[in-house]
This record gives C-alpha cells, structure tokens and sequence, in this order.
C-alpha cells in the first residue's frame, strides 16, 4: 500500500459502482493515490429514486448524493467532475480525457454503467417531447413535463416502464404503456408476476397493450404529435418516455482491445482480459451459475466493486453474486430474490394481507429466485433459502397455512 503517484487508481465512472470501490477502498484504510473520472455534473449519486420519489418531485438531489463534497477531499479522492475519458492507452498506462490531460495509473477501474437505448431517428425517436431516462437531468426534463392531463406514451414494459407509468398515474396523466413481448417484465420475470404488475396498472387506469410495437412518432414542428402502433390504432401523445433497456458503456474498452460482448468481461475478481484493468458494475460480464451475464442491480455494482476493492487492496475476493432487486409502483413494493434466469417451474403464494403474494421460481428442481409483491415476509425468507441452498416443498409454499420461517428450519 504504497504512497508513491506511480500506484494511482484511476476510477472512470462516477455512479454506484465507482464509489462503492472508493469507500470500500478507504474503508480499508488503503491509501493509495485515486482519481475518479466523471463526465456528469453532480458528485456520485444514487439512481433507483430517479424513477420514484425523485421524478414525483419528492426528493432532491442532494438526497441522492452518497458524500457531500467535502468527505472527498477528506479522504484524499481526487475528483474530477464534468469529465470524460476518451481514451485508454494501455501500452503506457494512461487514460486521456476531454479536457486535452493524460493521467497515468497502475490500476485501472472501469465502472462507465450503461445507456439507454434509444429509438430510431426514423420512427421519431429524436422528435421534442421523448425522453429516456438514466440520470438526473433526464429526470429534471421528464419531471418538468409530466403535468397533470397530459398524455404520456410509454414505450416499454420493463421496470423503468412500469415505475414511470406509476409515476405518471401519480401525477395525474393519462398514460398508454406498450410492450412488443407478449407480456411486461418477460425478460426478468415469469407470468404470474407480469399478471399481479399488469392487474396494478390496468385498476390504476393504465392503457396496457402488450404484443404492441411503435410504428412511428407523429410530430407538429418538431414536437410529438402521437404515435402509429403496431396494433393498427394513432393514438395522441404530448410526451413519450422510452424505457427499452440499455447498452453496456464497454466502448472505451473495446477500442483499447479490452475483451467486450456488450460488456466487458471479467473473471471472478472483476479482472478485465487485461490484468492491470477491472470493470464492475452495469458495464460488465461476469460468470454466474455457468452464465456469463450482466447484472443491472444496486446490489451488483455494490457487491462486486466492493469485492474488487479488496483485491486491488491485496486480499483477493472472489465476487458469487446474491442477487436482490427492487421497484415500487405505486403504494407497491416488489422485491426480487435471487435469479430467475433459466427457470422452469414457479408456485405462486397468497400473502397475508390484501394484494400482498409472491412468486417462487425452480430451476431443475431448485429454488432460484423469489418475486415478493408487498410480502417482506415472503422476500426474507426466500432469499435466505436461496443463499443457504435449501428448496422447501413446493406444496408448503403454496399453502397460505405455512408459517414461512418455519421453512428455514425444514
Ligand atoms: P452508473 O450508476 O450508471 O454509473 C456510471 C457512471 O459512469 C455514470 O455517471 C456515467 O455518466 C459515467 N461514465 C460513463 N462513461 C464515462 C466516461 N467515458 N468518462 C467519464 N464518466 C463516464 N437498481 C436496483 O437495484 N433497484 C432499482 O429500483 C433501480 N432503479 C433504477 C431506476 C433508474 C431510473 C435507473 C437508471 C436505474 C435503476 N437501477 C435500479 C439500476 C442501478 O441504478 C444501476 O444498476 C446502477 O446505477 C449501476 O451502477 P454503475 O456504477 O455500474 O453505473
């Protein structure tokens, strides 16, 4: 744990991943020079609130903010804001960035997140009135047009999707929301979940159309008009929020010849093909039960740039994710336990109080994940089994009589 400039960290990203490897690192009492490399304009911040209580005006940035601006300098991070990386030399360790410096490290972590997509100029995707929906000044330009009456067009099922159709209900909208699949959350979640959340938002007054794609965007000067949907109708829209996933930020990497495939590719200690050079967090692709995938979670950034801070600190930790998740819809709290990814059998269970279930998905025979809908209970207890490699009778599930933390002791 050298003193020397010739150790530096340098740390590009400035969102969860990045400081979670930065707090852990100091929490170590690891003292080496680090450097953190932003291209957003606010010291590091939290996301999920962005499509919740931030976008209904209920919290403000500096609520989002892990550190004030002054435990940086305390703790000896030299921060560098407004900033982007363009480049990463590998043959002379140095990074160059937008302001024209080069800056040499010893170890490099890149924790660059991912982008929205977005939809194509051709169907209007560049047209006033669309929006995506990653940082907070995306959240800042949505927030100051969702007024109440408006008509929202929201394209996409997935979490965002759903949180901005709540959101937007909330605030007093008319709101459509159309997914291509067959049905919401098809990529994460199995039926039953995507039949509670689909129930939610129909009794809540959304237009739900799934099997639907966008045709094109109709505009007035420039201004979205509507929207052509695949299912044959022109529906009007004064605003259109497209929440249809997100790339992994592995550009830089790539064009350094870093191994990528929509992501960056690490091994267990988040190491990149390159040693010398760590991903973490939405920007890369680790090995998970024999999968190599890429996990867009709170958890994920945190638990893994903690597990790399301690390997770059000199205490080599393997990173086995345990994957949780959450969104709130409403006065609805969904919590995901584990993966689902490959499942092939789910129970659904009743909760105890009124609109509160749950749903248990198997892989082979084994507990993988647990989706719990206003059930703490029920989440608890099923990512305790899943950590603890324990499957309890799929019938005991089921059944409403089952006291649920007696399942921890089976
Ligand atoms: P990010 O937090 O995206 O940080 C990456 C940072 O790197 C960004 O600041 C970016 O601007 C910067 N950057 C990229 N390239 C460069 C460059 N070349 N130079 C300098 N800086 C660069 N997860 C949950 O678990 N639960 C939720 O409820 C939830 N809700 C969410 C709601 C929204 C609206 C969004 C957008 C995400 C949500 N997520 C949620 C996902 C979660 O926020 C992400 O998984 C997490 O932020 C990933 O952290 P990260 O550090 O990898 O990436």
């Amino acid at each position: 744990m050298g003193n020397g400039p010739s150790d530096r960290l340098v740390v590009i990203g400035g969102g969860q991943a990045a400081f979670a490897l930065i707090a852990k690192l100091r929490a170590l009492k690891d003292d080496r020079p680090i450097t953190l490399i932003s291209d957003e304009k606010s010291l590091p911040y939290q996301r999920p609130p962005l499509s919740k209580k931030y976008l209904l005006r209920e919290m403000t940035l500096d609520r989002l903010q892990y550190r004030p601006e002054a435990w940086y300098a305390d703790h000896a991070i030299d921060l560098r804001l407004g900033t982007r990386a363009t480049a990463i030399d590998r043959a002379a360790r140095s990074v160059l960035l937008s302001d024209g410096t080069r800056l040499g490290y010893q170890t490099l972590a890149l924790a660059t997140g991912a982008a929205p997509r977005h939809l194509a100029d051709s169907v209007g995707g560049r047209l006033d009135g669309v929006f995506t929906l990653r940082d907070f000044e995306d959240a800042d330009r949505l927030a100051e047009a969702m007024r109440p009456g408006r008509r929202a067009l929201i394209i996409g099922g997935g979490y965002i999707g759903l949180e901005a159709a709540a959101v937007a209900r909330t605030l007093g909208l008319e709101v459509t929301l159309i997914e291509m699949a067959d049905r919401i959350v098809q990529r994460v979640a199995a039926a039953a979940t995507s039949d509670i959340l689909r129930s939610l938002h129909v009794s809540r007054g959304v237009d739900l159309r799934e099997g639907t794609g966008l045709t094109h965007l109709t505009d007035q000067s420039g201004h979205v008009t509507g929207a052509h949907l695949s299912d044959g109708t022109t529906i009007p829209a004064d605003l259109v929020i497209v929440g249809i996933g997100v790339t992994a930020n592995d550009r830089l990497a790539h064009e350094a010849g870093i191994e990528t495939a929509n992501g960056i590719i690490v091994d267990l200690h988040g190491r990149s093909s390159d040693p010398s050079v760590f991903a973490m967090g939405d920007c890369a692709v680790l090995p998970f039960a024999d999968m190599l995938i890429r996990l867009e979670s709170v958890q994920n950034a945190v638990d893994q740039a903690e597990a790399v801070a301690a390997t770059i600190a000199g205490m080599p930790t393997p990173y086995h994710p345990k994957p949780w998740f959450w969104s709130d819809q409403y006065d609805v709290k969904l919590q995901i336990a584990g993966f689902g990814l490959g499942h092939d059998e789910t129970v659904t269970r009743a909760g105890q109080r009124e609109g509160s279930a749950s749903v248990w998905y198997f892989r082979q025979g084994r507990l993988v994940a647990v989706d719990a809908i206003n059930d703490a209970k029920a989440y608890v207890v099923g990512k305790k089994l899943i950590e603890t490699g324990t499957t309890p009778d799929k019938s005991a599930i089921e059944d409403p009589a089952t006291d649920l933390k007696a399942l921890l002791a089976s």
